[in-house]
């Protein structure tokens, strides 16, 4: 599978596939797009752009997408207005972004971004770090240099993602080959690709998204530099890597696209704590990882609702053992073990991803869940089916047992338990309360704890 996508299709003809001046027009009648496939919305803003006598164009992933009969998940246009001068055109129009400065024009719930052509940068440029500026490794940090179309073309990342369709002639201009890189589903970078990922290393990122989303293979050129270039990612703000680590995990394809990261050693950057438990103890943290992404991904084509929270449980569940042994070896009792390993790895996640408050939280609770599901005496298992967290915590137990880990076959209880009437329920509860271990967790702690202990990690675990 794997191979497949790294696959050239044909050997690169330097200097041919990047840089035309004059584009490749192709007419109405030689390709399979329709205006009406378009959102209305986004053609109207590229007509009335027009007749305001700017240039203007659908571009990127809508064109990409509907060439091959994917719907698109948002319609962005290109234009040589700038963008105070697009917000002028239209009244529900906003001026968004610093580093990349576009205009979002509001339709109800739909919201179209129209970008202003962008040169590539010139080292002329540099002088003015309002518009243009690189750090010391070539990074991009401010493009708000604006340029022809042909420059536009030339500055976006792959081939495929640089046709750009007029919707009132019906012709698609091509830039950069696209059209065929479209066609023989093959991933290109335009340009020398080092120099783009040293531009912007998020593009290796993007790479592997599209390769997983498209099932694209990605042109051996493209491919090459990756794995040595992956430790650039550290330097990308957290919160864009959380923007694109969604993206990567939630389209549809998160397990090919886990594949593809840890193969082209851009998961470690991401990810450490999990690369390194994914070295310690590979196959209980592959199988845990993809498990959890092939359910989402069957979620996501199912069209039902995903929460990132579950995915990054999961992904940072196989590095918490290690860390909650080494707090015991320190003389930590297991529950306050468990909380400081699981407060101080999710800290440090965030250093390279940052997961809003929004998700860390139910991220704890559902790896607080897992100490509680076992301890089901009394009134116990009723109040867990009644808290709000219960199902994830239960999916997220029926997902460790996937994985291999000795659960006593705890999620079976779970499962009949929920199926259950008031007075099997009672009899299942009292087979426990024959058994030595049933009030106490899994894991190291046999023996009953006493009330006050039991009150302390209650406390706990209500922090
Ligand atoms: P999708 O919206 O399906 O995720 P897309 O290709 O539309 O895919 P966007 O992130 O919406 O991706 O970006 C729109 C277009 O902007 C891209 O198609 C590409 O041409 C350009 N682009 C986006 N990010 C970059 C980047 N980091 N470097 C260069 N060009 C980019
Ligand atoms: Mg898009």
């Amino acid at each position: 599978m794997l191979k497949k996508l790294f696959q050239s299709f044909r050997p690169p003809v330097p200097g041919q596939h990047h840089r035309r001046t004059t584009p490749e027009v192709i007419n109405k009648s030689q390709h399979s797009l329709q205006r009406h496939q378009f959102s209305r919305h986004a053609v109207n803003i590229v007509e009335r752009l027009q007749s305001a006598g700017y240039q203007a164009y659908l571009v990127g992933g809508c064109v990409r997408d509907l060439m091959l009969g994917i719907t698109p998940k948002d319609f962005d246009v290109a234009t040589s207005a700038t963008p105070e001068q697009v917000r002028a055109e239209f009244r529900n129009a906003r001026i968004i972004g610093r580093r990349f400065k576009l205009v979002h024009v509001h339709f109800g719930r739909e919201i179209i971004e129209v970008a202003t052509f962008r040169a590539p940068h010139s080292d002329e440029d540099q002088g003015d770090s309002h518009r243009s500026s690189h750090n010391a490794s070539g990074r991009i940090l401010r493009d708000n240099v604006y340029g022809t179309l042909e420059e536009d073309a030339q500055r976006r990342d792959f081939t495929i993602n640089a046709l750009y369709y007029d919707p009132v002639s019906e012709r698609i201009l091509d830039y950069a080959n696209g059209v065929h890189d479209v066609r023989n589903r093959l991933l290109r970078l335009i340009g020398d690709p080092t120099h783009r990922y040293q531009e912007d290393p998020v593009r290796m990122l993007r790479a592997v998204r599209f390769a997983a989303k498209l099932n694209f293979g990605i042109e051996k050129h493209t491919v090459q530099p990756i794995r040595e270039l992956a430790p650039l990612l550290r330097e990308i703000p957290p919160a864009r890597l959380f923007e694109e680590s969604l993206k990567l995990f939630l389209s549809g394809q998160g397990a090919i696209a886990f594949e593809m990261l840890v193969d082209l050693q851009l998961f470690e950057p991401l990810f450490p704590a999990s690369a390194q438990a994914l070295d310690e103890r590979p196959t209980y943290t592959h199988t845990l990882i993809s498990q959890a992404l092939n359910n989402t991904d069957l979620r996501v084509k199912q069209g039902k609702p995903v929460t990132p929270a579950f995915l990054f449980a999961a992904l940072l569940w196989p590095a918490l053992p290690a860390r909650v042994l080494h707090l015991q070896n320190q003389g930590v009792p297991p529950i306050p073990a468990m909380n400081g390993a699981a407060h101080d790895l999710i800290a440090e996640q965030c250093q390279r991803i940052a997961i809003p408050k929004r998700f860390t939280l139910p991220i704890r609770e559902i790896w607080d869940m897992q100490e509680r599901l076992p301890r089901r005496s009394g009134k116990r298992a009723d109040q867990l089916l009644d808290n709000p967290r219960f199902r994830a915590g239960y999916d997220f137990l029926l997902l460790r047992e996937s994985a291999g880990e000795e659960t006593d076959d705890l999620g079976q209880w779970w499962t009949d338990y929920q199926d259950a009437h008031d007075s099997e329920r009672r009899e299942m509860i009292r087979e426990l309360g024959s058994r030595d271990d049933a009030s106490t967790g899994a894991g190291p702690r046999k023996r009953k704890r006493s009330t006050s202990k039991r009150k302390r990690a209650g406390d706990e675990a209500g922090e």
